[in-house]
C-alpha cells in the first residue's frame, strides 16, 4: 500500500540513508531526474537539503525543515519545489534514513510573480508605475549616505500638449506614442536607473549615485536629444517635446517632497515657454513660496475691500480729446497699492481671475455709468481688460451682460482688451465668445499687439476692432528709423483692415507728434496721464474740459 502511494503521487519523494545514498526514489522523482538514483548520492538541491539537515541535527538542530527550494532539472531548467525534509530515527535514537518530498509550486510561484508585477507596473508601458516610484525614492533617499557627490536626481517628464496629439490622431496612436517614448527614455538613462510612467503623459526617471547638478542636467539634455527624432506611429510623423523638471537630494529627504520639487520645476519650464529643463534650486523655491503666499492672501481678500481699479485716460490723437479710459487692477496688499504683473499670473492659473474679473467688469461699468453723467463726458468709452481664461469661461458672456443691465450702459460705449499671447491656448473658444459679444455691440481691442507669436494671424482669425500696437514699438521710435517703419506699417495694416489704433505707453512729445504724424487715432501713455484713481481721473476729465472752454 505504502509503494502504491509513493508511486502514484505527482510529488518527488527522495528517501536516502545516513551517509547520503539514495535508498528509494519514486517514479516522479525517477521521471523527474531522468534516471532511478537508488544506490547513489543525491547531488541535487533536494540532496542538499536533506545532508544539511542531517548535519544541524547532529549539532542539535531540529530533525524537520519545510520551505521553497529552486531545483534544478538535468537540461538545466529552474522548478521551484516546496520541500518537506524529516530525518527518521531508529529505535536507539540514531538517523535512520532522511525523506525529502518536493512538490511543484512553480505555477503559483509564477502567478504570484505576475500579480505582483501587475501591482507594480503600468500595464501600457511595463514601467514601474506610481506606488512602485515612490517606493524607490524612499529606498533611495534614506540611502542617501555619507558620500558628499553621491546625489539622488529626480527628473519628472511631462510632454508638451499631448493631449492634442491625442484627440488629433486617436488614443491607439497615442498609447503606441507613449510606449515608444518609453522605450527611448530608458536609452538614455543608466541600467540602474528608474523610469516610471507617473501618470497619463507623465514620466519621471530616478538616477542614484548622481555626482553633481551638471550631471543631472545632463541626464535631462539626453533625455530631450532622445526624443528630439520624429516617432514613426501608424505613418504619422509625430514630433513630441517635453518640460523636465529636475529635484536633486543630497541628503535623506521624504519622497513626496523631492517629487513635489521636481514637478514645481517642470511647471516651471512649461510657464517659461515649454520644451525646456529647469533645475529646481533655492530661486525656484523662494517663488514658489511667494506665489503660495500671494495665492492665499488672494484668496481670503475681499474683492470690493481690497480691488480698486485706477483708470488711464485714452486721447484722439488729432484733438486731444479723451475718449475713453481704460480700467487697470490693483490690489491693497498690506496696505501697499499693487500692479496685475504681481498677481495676475497667478490668479490665472489658479482659475480665481473669474471671480476678480467678474468685479472688474462690474465696477468698471458701474464707474462708466457715473463718469458719463460729468458734463461733457457722456461720449466716453471703457476699456476692460479680460484674460483668455476669463472669455473662455462659461459665464463669462453672463457676466458682462448682467453688468451692462446693472449699470445702464450702452455695450456700445465699452470694449473688452484681450492680450493676443493669452489667447494662444484658447483662440476657437475665445473667438466664438468675442464674436457673440460683438453681436451685442462690444468692441474687441487686441492688447500688446505685436508681442505675441502670431499677431497677423489673430487680425483674419478673430473678431477685431481696435488694435493696442505694444509699448515696446513706440518707445524709442520717434528717434529709430527702424522702429518708427515698423509702426507705420502696423498703422497702415490696421486702417486697411479698417479696424482703430491706440498707441500704448507713450511717454515723450516726440512719440506723440510721431504718432500723430503717421496717422494713428488714439493714444494712450505716462505722457498723457499715467493710470490714476478716480478722483485724480476726474480732475483730469475737468482739466480738459475747462481747457477747452477758456
Ligand atoms: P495693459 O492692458 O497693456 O495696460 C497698460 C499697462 O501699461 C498698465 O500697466 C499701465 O499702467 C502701463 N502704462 C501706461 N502708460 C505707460 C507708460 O507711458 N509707460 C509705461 N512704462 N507704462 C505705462 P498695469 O496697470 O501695471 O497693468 C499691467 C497689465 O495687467 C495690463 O497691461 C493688463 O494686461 C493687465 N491688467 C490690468 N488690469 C487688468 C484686469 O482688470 N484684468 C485683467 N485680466 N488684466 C488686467
Ligand atoms: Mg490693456
Ligand atoms: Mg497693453
Amino acid at each position: 500500500m505504502v509503494s502504491g502511494l509513493l508511486e502514484g503521487t505527482q510529488d518527488l519523494v527522495v528517501l536516502s540513508d545516513p551517509a547520503g545514498n539514495v535508498v528509494l526514489c519514486n517514479r516522479a522523482a525517477t521521471e523527474f531526474f531522468g534516471r532511478d538514483l537508488e544506490g547513489e548520492p543525491d547531488r541535487s538541491e533536494l540532496g542538499e537539503v536533506a545532508s544539511a539537515l542531517l548535519e544541524s541535527l547532529r549539532q542539535g538542530g531540529p530533525s524537520r525543515w519545510s520551505g521553497d527550494v529552486g531545483l534544478t532539472a538535468p537540461d538545466g531548467e529552474l522548478t521551484t519545489v516546496s520541500v518537506e525534509a524529516v530525518v527518521h530515527e531508529d529505535d536507539s535514537g540514531e538517523p535512520d534514513f532522511t525523506s525529502v518530498v518536493a512538490r511543484d509550486i512553480s505555477e503559483r510561484v509564477e502567478q504570484h510573480r505576475r500579480l505582483e508585477r501587475q501591482a507594480s507596473r503600468d500595464p501600457l508601458t511595463d514601467l514601474p508605475n506610481r506606488a512602485t516610484l515612490f517606493e524607490r525614492i524612499s529606498e533611495a533617499s534614506a540611502a542617501i549616505g555619507s558620500d558628499p557627490d553621491q546625489h539622488l536626481a529626480l527628473l519628472f517628464i511631462d510632454l508638451d500638449r499631448f493631449k492634442v496629439i491625442n484627440d488629433a490622431l486617436g488614443h491607439s496612436v497615442g498609447d503606441q506614442l507613449l510606449r515608444a517614448i518609453s522605450r527611448r527614455v530608458r536609452t538614455a538613462v543608466r541600467p540602474g536607473d528608474v523610469v516610471s510612467r507617473f501618470g497619463g503623459d507623465e514620466f519621471v526617471v530616478l538616477c542614484e549615485g548622481v555626482e553633481s547638478i551638471d550631471a543631472a542636467t545632463a541626464v535631462a539634455s539626453r533625455v530631450e536629444s532622445t526624443l528630439q527624432a520624429p516617432f514613426r506611429v501608424e505613418g504619422h510623423d509625430i514630433h513630441v517635446g517635453v518640460s523636465i523638471g529636475i529635484a536633486v537630494a543630497r541628503e535623506p529627504a521624504d519622497a513626496e517632497e523631492i517629487l513635489r520639487n521636481a514637478d514645481t520645476a517642470m511647471y516651471r519650464a512649461k510657464s517659461d515657454g515649454r520644451g525646456q529643463w529647469v533645475l529646481f534650486d533655492e530661486e525656484l523655491r523662494r517663488s514658489t513660496a511667494e506665489r503660495q503666499e500671494t495665492l492665499s492672501a488672494l484668496r481670503t481678500t475681499r474683492h470690493g475691500d481690497a480691488l480698486e481699479l485706477h483708470y488711464q485716460p485714452i486721447v484722439q490723437l488729432d484733438t486731444m480729446a479723451v475718449v475713453g479710459v481704460e480700467a487697470l487692477l490693483r490690489w491693497e496688499r498690506d496696505g501697499v497699492l499693487v500692479t496685475p504683473d504681481s498677481f495676475m499670473q497667478v490668479a490665472e492659473e489658479t482659475g480665481l481671475i473669474s471671480s476678480i474679473g467678474a468685479w472688474v467688469i462690474e465696477e468698471a461699468m458701474a464707474r462708466l455709468a457715473v463718469l458719463r453723467e460729468r458734463p461733457g463726458c457722456g461720449h466716453l468709452r471703457m476699456s476692460v481688460n479680460v484674460s483668455a481664461r476669463q472669455v473662455a469661461d462659461p459665464g463669462f458672456t453672463a457676466t458682462v451682460q448682467s453688468a451692462l443691465a446693472s449699470s445702464g450702459v450702452s455695450p456700445h460705449s465699452v470694449a473688452m482688451e484681450v492680450t493676443e499671447t493669452a489667447l494662444l491656448d484658447d483662440a476657437v473658444v475665445a473667438a466664438a465668445v468675442l464674436e457673440s459679444l460683438r453681436a451685442i455691440g462690444l468692441a474687441v481691442a487686441i492688447d500688446d499687439f505685436g508681442t505675441g507669436y502670431s499677431s497677423l494671424t489673430y487680425l483674419h482669425t478673430l473678431p477685431v476692432d481696435v488694435v493696442k500696437l505694444d509699448r515696446s514699438f513706440v518707445v524709442g521710435a520717434a528717434s529709430d528709423e527702424r522702429r518708427r517703419a515698423i509702426v507705420e506699417a502696423v498703422i497702415g495694416l490696421t486702417a486697411t483692415l479698417g479696424l482703430a489704433t491706440v498707441a500704448e505707453g507713450v511717454e515723450t512729445l516726440e512719440e506723440l507728434d510721431m504718432l500723430r504724424e503717421l496717422g494713428c487715432g488714439f493714444a494712450q501713455g505716462n505722457f498723457i496721464k499715467p493710470a490714476c484713481t478716480v478722483e485724480q481721473l476726474e480732475s483730469f476729465l475737468d482739466e480738459g474740459l475747462s481747457a477747452e472752454r477758456s
